[in-house]
C-alpha cells in the first residue's frame, strides 16, 4: 500500500488545503511508493501563522528548556534510527549503510550539538569610560528552512536545529524529491508533544510552497541549501524585503594530488570523495588534479579501483553506489557524460547507465565514470554534474595546480594531498574555497564555519556562525554615572 505523507502544521498532521498530492518515486526501481502533499501558499500561510503564534512562548523559554525539547527530538530519532535509515535509503536511493552509519546518526548529532549550543551561546560587552556597551543577540521570529534531496534529513536538521536553539520558530520545506524522513521527523515531534507551532514542516514543490515561504512578509530569514540557480533567485526575492538569507549552493570541487602525497589511505579516500552517495554530495571532489610525474600511476590505480565499485540496489549490503535520486537527475547526468564526449573527453571507465536485473530493472543506475583529456575551460570542468562523474587533469607546478583549481565559478570545498606542509598552507590560503582539507576529505567538526565563496554561496553556517545568523544583534549603551 502506498505511503501517504502529511504536513506538520501547528502540531497537527495535515493534508494540503488544496487537496493536491505529489508522487514519490523509489530510485532503485522507478516505482511510485508514496504520495506527498503538494503544498502551496495556503499551507505556508497557515504554518507561518502557527509559528508566529508560538514564538513569544518559545523564545521566552530558558535555553536549557529549549535544549531539553531538542534532545527529546534527538531521542525520538535515535530510538527509530534503523527505521529512519531504511526510509532515507529507499527515498534517496543511497546505500543503507551510508544512511545508518553516517546520515541518520548525524541528524541526532545536529540536534544534540545545537541543543548544547543553546545553553552556551553568549554575547559580548564592551566597557568604556563612563559607559558600558553590551550586545543582545535576540531570536528573529519565524524563519524558513529549505533543504535539498541529497542528504535529506541530515541537511534539514542542520538548519532547523540552530534556528530552534536560538529561540526562533520554524517553517521547514524539505525537498519534494525526498520528503519521507522529514514527514517521519514531524511524526516524532507530534509523538513527544513538541510545542505546537514551534516546528512546522510544509511539503511541496519549490516554485509553489518554497517560493511562498521565501516571499512571506512575516518570515524574517531564509536558510537555503540547493542549486546555485535557485539560490540566486531566492537572493533576489529576499533582497526585495531585506530578508536575511544564508545560501549553501553548488560546487565543482578540486582534489589536488601532488607526487609527494602520503600514499596511506590516499586512493581509498579520493575514490570515496569522488563517488560517495553516487557523487551527489556538494563536497564531492569532481575534478581531480594530479602532478604530471605521478599522473599515469595515479590514473591507472584510480580507474582500476573505480571499476571495482559495486553499483546496485541501496538495500544490498554489497552496494557501494546506489541509483541516482530521480529520473530527472539520471537524464541530466547522462547528458553531462554525452557532453564530455562531444567536448573531446576520453571515458576511462563507466560512461553510461547500468541495467540491473530483477526488481531494480527500472532504477536509475549510472556506472562510476572517469574522464580525461579535457581542458579547464570546457563545460565538463566548469559546470556542476552532481553525479558519479569525475575528470582527471595533470598539472606541472604548484602555481599551475592553483590556477586549475580556481578555474571555475564555484568555491565550496577543496582537498590538497601533499607531504609538504608549507605548500599545504600556501594553497589553503590561496584556494577559492570555503572549506579546505589537507590529506583528508569530509572530516567535519560542527563547531567550524561551513559555506562557500563565489557561486557556491553566501554566509556561513555551523557552530556560532549559525547561532549568529539566526539572531539579530542589538547594542545597548548604559551611562554609568552623571
Ligand atoms: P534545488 O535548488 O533544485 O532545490 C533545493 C530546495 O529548494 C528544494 O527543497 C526545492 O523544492 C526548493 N526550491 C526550488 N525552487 C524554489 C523556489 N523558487 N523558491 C523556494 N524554494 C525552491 O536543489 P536540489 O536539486 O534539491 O539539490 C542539489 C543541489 O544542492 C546541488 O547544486 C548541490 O550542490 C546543492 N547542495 C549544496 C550544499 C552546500 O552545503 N553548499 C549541500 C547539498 C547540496
Amino acid at each position: 500500500m502506498s505511503l501517504r505523507l502529511t504536513h506538520l502544521i501547528c502540531g497537527e498532521a495535515r493534508a494540503s488545503a488544496n487537496g493536491a498530492w505529489l508522487d514519490v518515486s523509489d530510485p532503485a526501481s522507478g516505482a511510485i511508493y508514496a504520495t506527498c502533499p503538494d503544498g502551496d501558499k495556503d499551507d505556508i500561510d497557515a504554518a507561518v501563522a502557527a509559528a508566529a503564534a508560538a514564538f513569544p512562548a518559545w523564545s521566552a523559554l530558558p535555553a536549557s528548556e529549549r535544549a531539553a525539547w531538542m534532545n527529546r527530538l534527538a531521542d525520538g530519532v535515535e530510538a527509530r534510527l534503523d527505521e529512519f535509515a531504511h526510509a532515507e535509503s529507499r527515498d534517496a536511493g543511497k546505500p543503507y549503510r551510508l544512511a545508518r552509519d553516517l546520515e541518520i546518526p548525524r541528524v541526532v548529532t545536529n540536534l544534540r550539538f545545537f541543543a548544547a549550543a543553546a545553553t552556551q551561546f553568549s554575547s559580548e560587552s564592551h566597557a568604556g569610560p563612563g559607559m558600558l556597551h553590551y550586545t543582545l543577540r535576540q531570536p528573529l521570529g519565524v524563519v524558513g528552512c529549505i533543504s535539498p534531496w541529497n542528504l535529506p534529513l541530515y541537511l534539514f536538521t542542520w538548519k532547523i536545529a540552530p534556528a530552534l536553539a536560538a529561540g526562533n520558530c520554524v517553517v521547514g520545506k524539505p525537498s519534494e524529491v525526498t520528503p519521507v524522513t522529514a514527514w517521519m521527523f514531524g511524526e516524532v515531534a507530534r509523538a513527544i508533544g513538541f510545542p505546537a507551532g514551534v516546528l512546522n514542516i510544509v511539503q511541496g514543490r519549490g516554485p509553489s510552497a518554497g517560493q511562498a515561504l521565501v516571499d512571506h512578509p512575516d518570515v524574517k530569514a531564509i536558510t537555503f541549501t540547493g542549486s546555485t540557480a535557485v539560490g540566486l533567485r531566492l537572493a533576489e526575492s529576499c533582497a526585495r524585503s531585506l530578508k536575511k538569507v544564508s545560501l549553501e549552493l553548488g560546487g565543482k570541487n578540486p582534489t589536488l594530488v601532488f607526487a609527494d602525497a602520503p600514499r596511506e589511505g590516499l586512493l581509498e579516500t579520493i575514490v570515496r570523495s569522488a563517488f560517495q552517495n553516487s557523487g551527489q554530495i556538494c563536497l564531492c571532489g569532481s575534478r581531480i588534479l594530479v602532478e604530471r610525474s605521478y599522473y599515469d600511476e595515479f590514473r591507472d590505480a584510480f580507474v582500476a579501483r573505480a571499476k571495482t565499485l559495486h553499483v546496485g540496489p541501496p538495500g544490498d549490503p554489497a552496494t557501494d553506489l546506489g541509483p541516482v535520486v530521480s529520473k530527472a537527475q539520471f537524464e541530466k547526468v547522462l547528458g553531462c557524460i554525452a557532453l564530455a564526449r562531444q567536448e573531446g573527453g576520453s571515458v576511462l571507465c563507466g560512461g553510461g547507465a547500468l541495467q540491473i536485473e530483477g526488481d531494480a530493472a527500472g532504477g536509475w543506475y549510472i556506472a562510476p565514470t572517469v574522464i580525461e583529456g579535457l581542458g579547464p575551460a570546457c563545460r565538463t570542468n566548469t559546470e556542476e554534474v552532481f553525479g558519479p562523474v569525475v575528470t582527471l587533469q595533470a598539472f606541472d607546478s604548484e602555481a599551475d595546480a592553483l590556477a586549475l583549481a580556481n578555474a571555475t565559478p564555484y568555491g565550496l570545498a577543496a582537498s590538497v594531498w601533499t607531504r609538504d606542509i608549507g605548500r599545504a598552507h600556501r594553497l589553503a590560503e590561496r584556494l577559492d574555497s570555503g572549506v579546505v582539507w589537507i590529506n583528508t576529505w569530509m572530516q567535519r567538526d560542527l563547531r567550524t564555519p561551513f559555506g562557500g565563496v563565489k557561486q557556491s554561496g553566501l554566509g556561513r553556517e555551523g557552530g556560532w556562525e549559525a547561532m549568529r545568523f539566526f539572531t539579530d544583534t542589538k547594542n545597548v549603551t548604559v551611562a554609568l554615572g552623571p
